[in-house]
C-alpha cells in the first residue's frame, strides 16, 4: 500500500512532521541540521537525519518487542519513519546511569560518575523559558500532565533503562544518560520523539570515546563517522536472532546430579526442597534468518543435538 506524504505540519530543530493520506498518521523526516545550546550552536552533521531516523526504528522496535508502546510505525525511506500522531505532553523526561552535562554541573560531581540508582528528571518543553528543570509540583501548578500520567511516564522511562542499557552494552557502549518525550494518542501515553545520538549520551565501553551529539557540543571532530558508527553498531546484531534454550530433566527421569545436590542441600538443612533437577541453558545467535525460522531451526538442533529429547524437556526462546 503506498502512503501519500502531504502538508507540512510542523517544523522543529531536527525534524519536520508532515501529514499523510493515513487517518492518525504522520511521517517525520530526520533533518541533518543540528543545534545546541538554546539554538546558539548551529551546523550540520552530513548523514545524521540517516542515521537518526534508522536508529530510532531499530531502538522503537525493540522497544516494542519487550513491552513498550511507541508512536512508531515503519521506517519508509533513509530518513523518514511513520508514526502516530501524538499529542505531546511537554515535560521532557531524562533518566541518567552516570553524571554527564548539566547533572554533573548541578551536583558537583566528576563526570563520568556512576548514580547509585537510575536518576528520573522533568523538564519543561519551552524554548523561551529555556528547557528549565521542574519538579512534580511545578508540572501539577503548570498543568501539563496529571501526577497518574507523570508516575506512568516516569515507569515507563525506568523500564526504557532496563532494556536499553544491556542493548547497548551488548554493543560495546555505555548508555550514561537519555531524554524521552511522550504524548497522548486516543486517551493513551505512548513513547515519541526519537531515539539516537542526539538525544543520549553513549560511550564506548572499551575506550571510553564519546559518540554521541557531545562531539558536535564540545568540537571533539569525527561526528559524522562516529553518528555512522553507533548506526552500525546497533543494526549489526540487530541482523541475528539470539536464541536461549533450557534443557532440564523429564519429571520422573533419574537426575543423579540433581539426586545428589537434593541430598546436599538437606544436610545443610534446607529440610524444604523436595525437588531438584539440574540441567543446561545454551545460548545462540544466528543470522541470515528471520525469528519464525530460526525458532524452528533451534527445536531441530535440539532434537538432534543439544538435547536428548528421550529424557530431557527443553525450551526454546527466540529474542
Ligand atoms: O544537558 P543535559 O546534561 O541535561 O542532557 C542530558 C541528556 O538529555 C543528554 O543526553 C542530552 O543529549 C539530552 N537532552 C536532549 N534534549 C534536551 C536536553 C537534553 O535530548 N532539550
Amino acid at each position: 500500500m503506498s502512503m501519500e506524504k502531504r502538508e507540512l505540519i510542523y517544523e522543529g530543530k531536527a525534524k519536520r512532521v508532515y501529514a499523510t493520506d493515513q487517518p492518525g498518521q504522520v511521517i517525520q523526516e530526520f533533518k541533518d541540521e543540528a543545534t545546541a545550546f538554546d539554538g546558539k550552536k548551529r551546523g550540520v552533521i552530513a548523514g545524521k537525519g540517516k542515521v537518526n531516523a534508522q536508529m530510532s526504528d531499530i531502538i522503537f522496535r525493540y522497544l516494542e518487542k519487550h513491552g513498550i508502546h511507541t508512536h512508531h510505525v515503519k521506517l519508509i525511506s533513509e530518513n523518514e519513519l511513520l508514526t502516530w500522531w501524538l499529542e505531546m505532553i511537554p515535560v521532557e523526561i531524562i533518566v541518567r546511569n552516570y553524571a554527564a552535562g548539566s547533572l554533573a554541573k548541578r551536583l558537583g560531581y566528576p563526570e563520568r560518575t556512576e548514580m547509585k540508582s537510575p536518576i528520573v528528571e522533568y523538564y519543561y518543553k519551552n524554548d523561551e523559558l529555556g528547557d528549565p528543570m521542574l519538579a512534580r509540583e511545578h508540572i501539577r501548578e503548570l498543568g501539563l500532565a496529571s501526577d497518574e500520567q507523570l508516575d506512568e511516564m516516569t515507569s515507563i522511562a525506568l523500564r526504557v533503562n532496563e532494556i536499553l542499557r544491556p542493548f547497548f552494552e551488548a554493543r560495546g557502549i555505555i548508555l550514561a544518560d537519555f531524554k524521552l518525550e511522550f504524548g497522548l494518542r486516543e486517551g493513551r501515553i505512548l513513547l515519541g520523539d526519537e531515539f539516537s545520538p542526539d538525544v543520549c549520551r553513549l560511550w564506548d565501553a572499551e575506550t571510553g570515546e564519546i559518540m554521541d551529539k557531545d562531539r558536535f557540543r564540545r568540537d571533539l571532530g569525527k561526528v559524522e563517522e562516529t553518528y555512522a558508527e553507533v548506526l552500525r553498531r546497533v543494526s549489526e546484531e540487530q541482523a541475528g536472532v539470539a536464541a536461549s534454550v533450557y534443557v532440564s530433566p523429564k519429571k520422573g527421569v533419574l537426575d543423579p546430579a540433581g539426586q545428589a545436590t537434593l541430598g546436599a542441600l538437606k544436610s545443610l538443612g534446607y529440610e524444604e526442597v523436595r525437588e531438584v533437577r539440574i540441567g543446561k541453558y545454551i545460548t545462540l545467535r544466528l543470522e541470515g534468518v528471520e525469528a519464525d525460522k530460526a525458532e524452528e531451526r533451534v527445536r531441530e538442533m535440539c532434537e538432534r543435538l543439544l538435547a536428548n529429547p528421550i529424557i530431557e524437556d527443553y525450551r526454546v526462546e527466540i529474542d
